[in-house]
């Protein structure tokens, strides 16, 4: 026995998305059953239903950034009650057993995780993701949204947020230290706001000054252009932490100069071209290039009770199941500021 909810998904890498319905499984005993109030956009939804990083099963609803409410739980669920305000996010399941899981490092589980969408679950199904009316979740990675965040904003925190957040934790990011953000997009915004509420000092490397004004509205104490090369002369080793948010390939020789003695490029967004990098420029300031995923749910959860102390959240366009499509292209473009939101009562 399964429920049928409504959703929206592709049917191939190439068609538009498109309203069908897809099963909901039955509660198991640590199951949560969410309906889903809004669902974030996110541009891996697009990479992924578009087989840019490998090929997927069809159809596939993905979206992992999910908000909304427990409808029902399982018998043995502990963590969330009917009517608690509740958030999904990347992940939503892993073997719970081993040394990463035990710590909270979920994401980086030793068996590997069950991504929200486009993953394999424990049954063999393969997960669909948030852009639909409901779903069940494995309560260990149902978050607890805080009455203070607004449901409608609060989705990009579930991918954009802890995928800031997490990075800015391991490497300290607090008082004293200087934060340079690359890219003013969907991540790259929320990561200004969380850098700043964190007491750092923030830069933000975009390509051209176009969004400055929002930049440094969201706490940016400067805004650089990386299409001027004095940029580059101006800020040599500089910065203690460069997060690279951008997608597409970088000359990592011009950012790595700009790292302090000891500091660190961490790349989120995920370039298919191997990097290239002069090896002297690390040994000379004893400097490290490192990549990371999200966050685990420990990080995950405190990064939202963190926003909602320090009023951090995502600036969002909320748009209706139709106009997914025309987002989709927006987001490619990088015509948005900066979040898409979808309202899942659009759903049907
Ligand atoms: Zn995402
Ligand atoms: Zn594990």
């Amino acid at each position: 026995m399964t429920t049928t909810v409504n959703a929206y998904g592709a049917i191939s890498a190439t068609d538009p998305l498109e309203p069908m319905t897809i099963e909901r499984r039955d509660l198991r005993p640590h199951d949560v059953l969410i309906d889903i109030d809004y669902a974030g956009i996110c541009h891996s939804d697009i990479h992924t239903l578009r087989g840019e990083w490998g090929e997927i099963a069809y159809p596939q609803v993905v979206g992992h950034e999910i908000v909304g409410h427990v409808a029902a739980v399982g018998s043995e669920v502990t963590k969330h009650k009917v009517g608690d305000r509740v958030g999904v996010g990347c992940e939503s399941g892993s073997c719970g057993q081993c040394e990463q899981c035990a710590k909270g490092g979920e994401v980086y589980c030793l068996k590997g995780n069950i991504q929200t969408y486009a993953g394999v679950d424990v049954d063999g199904t393969i997960t669909q993701g948030g852009y639909s009316q409901a779903t069940v979740i494995d309560e260990r990675f149902v978050l607890s949204v805080p009455e203070a965040l607004p449901l409608e904003k609060v989705a990009p925190l579930l991918c954009a947020g802890v995928t800031l957040y997490a990075p800015l934790k391991h490497w300290n990011a607090g008082p004293g230290t200087k934060v340079a953000i690359i890219g003013m997009g969907g991540l790259g915004h929320v990561g200004v706001k969380l850098a700043h509420a964190l007491g750092a000092e923030v830069t933000v490397l975009s390509r051209t000054l176009a969004k400055k004004d929002d930049g440094l509205a969201f706490g940016a104490d400067h805004y650089f252009a990386t299409e001027d090369p004095a940029t580059f002369a101006d800020h040599q080793a500089e910065y203690d932490l460069i997060l690279s948010t951008v997608s597409a390939g970088i000359d990592y020789d011009a950012y790595v100069d700009l790292l302090a003695v000891d500091g660190t490029l961490v790349l989120l967004g995920a370039p298919t071209d191997a990097l290239s990098v002069t090896p002297m420029k690390l040994i000379s300031h004893r400097r490290s290039i490192a990549g990371l995923a999200n966050g685990g749910i420990v990080d995950t959860q405190e990064m939202l009770d963190f926003c909602a102390q320090h009023d951090v959240l995502p600036e969002t366009e909320l748009i209706a199941a139709d106009d997914i499509n025309a987002a989709y292209k927006r987001v490619v473009d990088s015509d948005v500021r900066y979040r898409f939101v979808i309202d899942a009562k659009t759903f049907g």
